[in-house]
């Protein structure tokens, strides 16, 4: 022995990146092993370990073929080298998970059916013919079963399923393509559907119940189906009535209904695809993405499932089951919606599945594997021509916990950061990652408040991370800065309150790890301005943290407070009172009251957000004057706008643009700029009254109040430049999830010679605050 490992070396190779769950260990395996290389491989908290022993040209091979040998999601971020003593070994081997000081593994997010597994799943002579979990080191369900690291079987949910003799072969045989794969299993020894009635009865196990499901969706009933993150309900997306119904059982009328489509080609016969849409629909990730429906085509179901709304959500089958349902079925496409009940978490336990989805599902298809991380699916857009960029409208399921890289800063802090209240997410770093939550919704229902907490100490413990430093929104009353503020007290740990805009826009700058003074510009929903008011079209210039609001839109009252989000009327009402328009809203709505209020000022707090600007242009236009769902009004605005004609057209000149009035701070009501500009948008309010009234179609204003919005961006970043803000503006917040807006923002900006940034790690929509509250804490933020 001594004389067979003489001039040997052994060399060992400490890596991080995503090595974990992704077949890592088997091809480290295969290699050392072709190579006859001794040693051993392991997972450990911060990663993998590899020892290999062997003549030194042989180990220099391996190291140098390694990368070359990853399987396809796997991914080495550093490798760090050391030689060691020979040991004089003479095999190779996988040894058990050990625990290493930095808990930084990356953990797969859950991958989907991939092809080898799939061909497997509808071959006859397969020993897992139509078995539903199938799974294999390249593909199955990763986050969403995980309890903790290192990834292992035993700190999955299959840790209660004993691997089968045959099972157990595969797991153990190097060569098989389910070596070490952690969830492996068969019909004979792992998770089994069943399908039952509310009540809880059985109507049915196995391939019986997946049968039954799919006649009993076929026959036009809802069934609730558990996946890989939660329960989603599905019904026929070609049947209307079908589709009628969810929506009335689930009381929602108009939010759209992302649908899944059979497979590609199937998805192109109602929506147009780019080439880059294809490939997102297809990534492992398996998104949904929002599409354009085909012009000209018009199934009744269609308007049914986004009405008013050019886009349809489409997602392809990202697991087993979802490929034998179709299959079963013969169905084109499934209406697939989160298996919730309004705004609260989706279900995930089977018992909480039938509890809360009683009365909307008339079955359930459920199984015994259990889902440990509610993880809902993803939702992206494109946006671009020749260089198409993705935008996460939501970024969950695939996705997470894929860290983001992140700069911290001068501070070391490992830092929780709550997020907002609406389309919530949380935040926790360590170091040069930022690892953002999965979707934890609104959280303005107690059953979604309680999932958040659970969330956060189920991912808290799972990366390990003790939070030195706690950020939140400056609002009091959001439950996430409640939860912060008795987190930071009970560890007497310091809470940093940053304003919901500036989180946005430092959202921007975590991603592209932005260092220099830069201009930031939120067009969004509604915050907290840190001097009371109600922001949301706001331009900053950002040093080293330190926000100065240097343009703002001009506030604009907002009857009735948060009434008027639902109730656009009333913004109309309001504007007719403070721009002084003689238009007319419908005898229904009482618009007189309501410029009483404002001319008294009585519950018409001032806003200055660019949301509540396209709801007030919708009404004014007499597009709706109310909304059944958040951006309902803007959807319809843009969907609109990019179908009139002329919209293509980026380089509009002056006559094209509605007026509006830079103004420097003081010189109107709701000022206090300090000391920057107030855009004063009344004279586009009455021109567009004046429009509708002249019978201009809605399309063509609609377009030209977009092409206005995008000169005001203009407007103010020049005033920021001025203002010494540099050349470099961030786009950030809900308002540019519009793709018609947002383009010719940046358009707009890069003939000025800006540089345009804008969240590609994390949503432009709230679902990115908790990032920009990290990255404001990391950098020292105080307001
Ligand atoms: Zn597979
Ligand atoms: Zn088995
Ligand atoms: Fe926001």
């Amino acid at each position: 022995m001594s004389r067979a490992s003489k001039g040997n070396s052994r060399l060992r190779l400490t890596v991080s990146g995503r090595v974990q769950g992704v077949g890592f260990r088997p091809a480290v395996y295969r290699l050392a092993d072709e190579l006859k290389l001794s040693g051993t491989v392991s997972n450990t908290t911060s990663g993998a370990v590899i020892e290999v022993e062997g003549p030194v040209a042989i180990i220099e091979k391996f190291v140098r073929a390694l990368p070359r040998r990853l399987p396809t999601h796997c991914s080495i971020a550093t490798m760090d080298h050391a030689v060691l003593p020979p040991s004089g070994s003479k095999i190779f081997r996988i040894e058990k998970s050990r625990a290493v000081a930095d808990a930084g593994a990356q953990v797969p997010p859950d991958l989907n059916l991939c092809a080898s597994c799939r061909a497997e799943l509808f071959n006859p002579t397969d020993r897992r013919y139509r078995y539903p979990f199938i799974n294999c080191t390249d593909c199955g369900p990763r986050f969403s079963i995980i309890q903790g690291i290192p990834y292992d079987r035993r700190k999955t949910t299959m840790s209660a399923f004993d691997l089968c003799p045959a099972c157990a072969a595969e797991y153990h045989e190097p060569g098989n393509r389910r070596f070490h794969a952690q969830p492996n299993a068969c019909a004979d020894c792992g998770p089994q559907l069943r399908l039952i009635d509310a009540s809880g009865k059985s109507l049915g196990n196995g391939n019986d119940a997946l049968k039954k499901c799919a006649r009993l969706i076929k026959a036009g009933k809802i069934c609730a189906v558990k996946g890989i993150g939660g329960f989603h309900l599905v019904c026929d997306a070609l049947n209307a009535t079908a589709i009628l119904t969810l929506r009335a059982r689930k009381h929602r009328p108009s939010k759209p209904l992302a649908v899944m489509a059979r497979d590609l080609r199937t998805a192109a016969a109602w929506c147009m695809t780019t080439p880059a849409e294809r490939a997102s629909l297809s990534s492992a990730a398996r998104p949904i993405v929002l599409l354009r429906k085909r012009p000209g085509l018009h199934p009744r179901v269609l308007d049914i499932l986004s009405p008013g709304n050019g886009a349809l959500g489409v997602m392809l089958p990202y697991t087993p089951l979802h490929e034998l349902l179709f299959a079963d079925g013969a169905f084109t496409f499934l209406v697939m919606t989160s298996g919730n009940r309004a705004d609260e978490p989706i279900a995930i336990d089977d018992d909480d599945a039938r509890a809360r989805l009683t009365g909307i599902a008339d079955a359930f298809l459920v199984h015994d594997r259990p889902i440990h991380n509610r993880c809902d699916d993803s939702i992206i857009q494109l946006t671009g021509g020749r260089r198409p960029s993705v935008h996460f409208i939501r970024r969950s399921r695939g996705y997470v916990p894929e860290p983001i890289p992140f700069s911290a800063g001068p501070s070391a802090a490992r830092i929780f950061a709550a997020g907002a209240e609406l389309k919530n997410t949380f935040t926790l770093t360590r170091g040069s990652s930022a690892i953002v939550s999965p979707y934890m919704g609104d959280l303005d229902n107690e059953a979604a408040i309680r999932a958040y907490q659970l969330s956060f100490r189920r991912l808290r413990s799972f990366l390990d991370i003790q939070p030195s430093a706690i950020a939140c929104d400056l609002h009091p009353d959001y439950a996430s800065t409640h939860f912060a503020h008795s987190y930071a007290a009970k560890g007497k740990l310091p809470l940093i309150r940053v304003q919901h805009h500036h989180a946005h826009v430092a959202s921007v700058l975590a991603e592209h790890r932005v260092t220099h003074t830069s201009i930031g510009i939120a067009f969004d929903g509604t915050g907290l301005g840190t001097d009371g008011m109600v922001w949301g079209g706001e331009c900053f210039v950002v040093t080293n943290a330190r926000f100065s609001r240097c343009a703002a839109l001009e506030g604009f009252p907002l009857p009735g407070g948060d009434l008027a989000s639902r109730e656009i009327w009333r913004l109309a009402a309001g504007a007719q009172a403070y721009a002084d328009i003689r238009s007319a809203l419908p005898a229904r709505y009482p618009s007189d009251m309501v410029r009483q209020m404002v001319h008294a000022s009585l519950n018409s707090p001032l806003c200055s957000s660019a949301g509540r600007v396209f709801d007030m242009v919708a009404a004014l236009a007499g597009l709706r004057y109310e909304c059944d769902f958040e951006a309902q009004a803007a959807m319809e605005l843009e969907s609109l706008a990019a179908a009139a004609p002329g919209a293509a057209r980026m380089d509009f000149d002056k006559k094209k643009v509605y007026n509006f009035t830079v103004l420097p701070g003081g010189a109107a009501p709701a000022s206090g700029r300090d000391g920057g500009v107030m855009i004063v948008l009344r004279d586009m309010y009455r021109q567009i009254a004046a429009d509708t009234a002249a019978g201009i179609s809605p399309g063509i204003i609609s377009l030209t109040f977009h092409r206005t919005m995008a000169q005001i961006i203009v407007a103010m970043a020049l005033h920021a430049r001025a203002a010494g803000g540099g050349t470099t503006v961030c786009l950030s917040g809900g308002v540019f999830q519009n793709r018609l807006l947002l383009t010719l923002a940046q358009n707009r900006l890069a003939a000025q010679g800006f540089t345009v940034l804008t969240n590609a790690a994390v949503p432009v929509n709230d679902g990115g605050i908790s990032l920009g509250q990290a990255w404001c804490a990391a950098h020292g933020y105080r307001n």
